[in-house]
Formats: C-alpha cells, structure tokens, sequence
C-alpha cells in the first residue's frame, strides 16, 4: 500500500524542511507549502531568519495559525543554530529536540528525509491509527514512538511512518474511518472505531483528530 508515499512538505534543504515541519503544527501540509516560497525566498538561510523582524516573518505565515509562537520558534531556532551549529542543521535527535519549536516528531521528519536516519514520526494520523490497529495502548506519542519501534524493522521506520500517514487520510479518518474500503480491514482490530461489530470499543482520541500536517 502506498508505494509512492513521501513527505508531503515541500523543502530543499534541511533548514526548509526544519521550518516547514515547525509551520505544520495544527495545519495542513497543503497551506505550508503555500507560504514556503515566500518565506524562503526572503530568508533563505538560518543567518537571514536570526536576524529577520518578527513582524515580517509573522505576516509571511500568518495563514498556517498560531503565527506569533511559530515565528518566535522560527527566529529562536535559527539562533539557536548560528550560535551552536554553525548555521547547519543537526544531525542528532538530542541535538534537534532542544531547538525552540522542535519535538520528537519535527526531529524525526528531518532526520529521516535528510539525513537517512530512521525514525518513526508520530503524527496526529501515526498516533490514532496505530491505536485502532492495535499496535498501541498509549496516546502520548513518545509512548507511541516506542510501541512502534519494538514492532517494526528500524529499515521500516521512516516509510510506514509515512504509508499510516496517507492511510489515515485517505481512508481511516479520524471521524469516519472507511472500513469498508480499507485494505487492512481483515487485519484491523478496530479499536475504539465506533460502530465496528465485535471489536474492542476502547474509548480513543477519536473526533479530537484534526488533520496536522507532517
Ligand atoms: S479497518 Fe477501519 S479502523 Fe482499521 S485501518 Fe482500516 S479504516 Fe482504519
């Protein structure tokens, strides 16, 4: 399923993918990479977004919400990354998960499509299909994280993070999972899937999903 699978934001280098995953939170993959190109062609390194005017960063990406955290997260990274990095993004999860703005899974997403280092992505998408499948009591998505990483082949991580992604939204969404034309329909539990006959009705995070982005 899902061979074609790849990261849904638009980046061309480390940096671009650092903030675009930063932008993702509580917004569509689709709308980063509507402001993206202007954000990037106006500052196009860490150096130039360390010293950019808040302001302007904020309007740049006022669309994708939540502008003025994002942006203070934007600027304070890239600081971050001028005053340790050298302007140069990480290539560690201890190293990224310290920057402003980035937890687990921005640091995952850029070390696995930069840097070729495994690492499983728990999205919003990752997070509740992983619970229907069975393959997860937790909802914390380090907890999460950890459950997956015992069960798949590191090889693995990067790639079905991203297949479980475009599943959850092409068919399992997080109100209306489409079991009926679902591929892993004879594999699936179901857990916590309203209306699924004989399965586990283990209460879920459910309707409080929204699409996340990452
Ligand atoms: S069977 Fe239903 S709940 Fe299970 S993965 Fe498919 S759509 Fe989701």
């Amino acid at each position: 399923m899902y061979p074609e699978s790849r990261c849904a934001l638009e980046y061309e280098n480390p940096l671009q993918l650092l903030v675009a995953t930063i932008l993702s939170a509580q917004c569509t993959d689709a709308r980063v990479n509507k402001v993206t190109p202007a954000l990037f062609a106006r500052f196009p390194d860490a150096k130039s977004l360390a010293q950019a005017d808040l302001g302007e960063i904020e309007k740049l990406i006022q669309s994708t919400g939540f502008f003025r955290h994002k942006a203070a997260n934007i600027r304070g990274c890239c600081r971050e990354l001028m005053d340790r990095h050298g302007g140069e993004v990480p290539r560690t999860l201890e190293e990224l998960v310290v920057l402003p703005g980035v937890g687990r899974k921005t640091a995952n997403v850029v070390l696995g499509h930069c840097f070729g280092v495994p690492g499983i992505t728990v999205d919003t998408h990752v997070g509740r299909l992983s619970r229907r499948l069975g393959l997860t009591r937790h909802d914390d998505p380090v907890k999460v994280e950890r459950d997956l990483m015992e069960q798949w082949p590191p090889g693995d991580w990067t790639i079905t993070s991203l297949r479980l992604i475009d599943h959850g939204r092409a068919v399992c969404a997080a109100r209306k999972p489409a079991c009926d034309r679902c591929g892993l329909a004879d594999l699936c539990p179901r857990v916590g899937v309203e209306g699924a006959p004989g399965r586990s009705r283990r209460s879920s995070q459910g309707s409080k999903d929204e699409d996340g982005g990452g």
